[in-house]
């Protein structure tokens, strides 16, 4: 028999083909999992940005998204939220690895990813990793496989896929660019599709950027299924 969780995840899941972006005022009012709603609540979130609400309501389902909004307009809980909610409807546990790869372009924005992570996901039991370098490597190695949210900068998670014969990404289900361009501008191109080629293809891949880019584009074809183009421009 169905356990009361899973009745209760099922209950979710099939409100998330009827989420109307316009009658949507505040995160309450999307079908999200009480932790991730009470963790939002707690950091004074309310009301969703443009990009959060378009994000949300079609990577819910699992689409791939290329999402373009410019700095400041939340890009980071447009990802946050999916990857918390979807963890949560698979009932992911510390058995089940990491789940989701975040990959930002600095050191910087990948702590601040981890730290809002760590603030809107308090509620829930996932385990989330920081690997940008800095630390020894051993070090990180051997929390990495207790991860089931990584965050990372491009070139660290190479070297971990390179050096790491435990490292394991098989049950992956969601990758996520964060600054997309800058990570190519940066001259990330290469270790980007190196560390593509390392991922399972089963996945949803999520693309962020401030601009939608030729080269956003071009990485796009590379590892996107049928995105989702989601352009925000916000006026005031
Ligand atoms: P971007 O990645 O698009 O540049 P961020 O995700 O860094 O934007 O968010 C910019 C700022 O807006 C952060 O300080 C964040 O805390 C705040 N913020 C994000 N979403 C909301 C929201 N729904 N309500 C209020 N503030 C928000
Ligand atoms: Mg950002």
């Amino acid at each position: 028999p169905p356990t009361s969780e899973s009745t209760f995840i099922e209950n979710l899941q099939q409100q998330y083909e009827n989420i109307d972006t316009e009658a949507i005022n505040s995160f309450a009012d999307l079908p999200l999992s009480p932790k991730t709603l009470k963790g939002l609540k707690e950091c004074g979130y309310t009301k969703p940005t443009e990009i959060q609400k378009e994000t949300i309501k079609l990577s819910l389902t699992g689409k791939d998204i290329l999402g373009a909004a410019q700095t400041g307009s939340g890009k980071t809980l447009a990802f946050l939220i999916p990857i918390l909610e979807r963890l949560f409807c698979k009932q992911w546990t510390s058995f089940d690895g990491v789940g989701a790869l975040v990959i930002t372009p600095t050191r910087e924005l990948a702590y601040q990813i981890f730290e809002e992570l760590r603030r809107v996901g308090e509620h829930h039991e996932f385990s989330a990793g920081l690997i940008i370098g800095g630390k020894d490597l051993k070090f990180e190695r051997n929390r990495m496989d207790q991860c089931n949210i990584v965050i990372c900068t491009p070139g660290r998670l190479l070297q971990h896929m390179d050096e790491n014969p435990l490292f394991d990404c098989v049950n992956m289900e969601i990758l996520v660019l964060d600054e997309a361009d800058r990570c190519l501008d940066l001259g990330f191109e290469q270790t980007m599709n190196a560390i593509i080629a390392n991922l399972p293809a089963k996945r949803q891949t999520m693309l962020f950027s401030a601009t939608q880019t030729k080269s956003v584009r071009d990485l796009a074809r590379l590892s996107l299924k049928d995105p989702s183009y989601i352009s925000v421009h916000e006026h005031s």
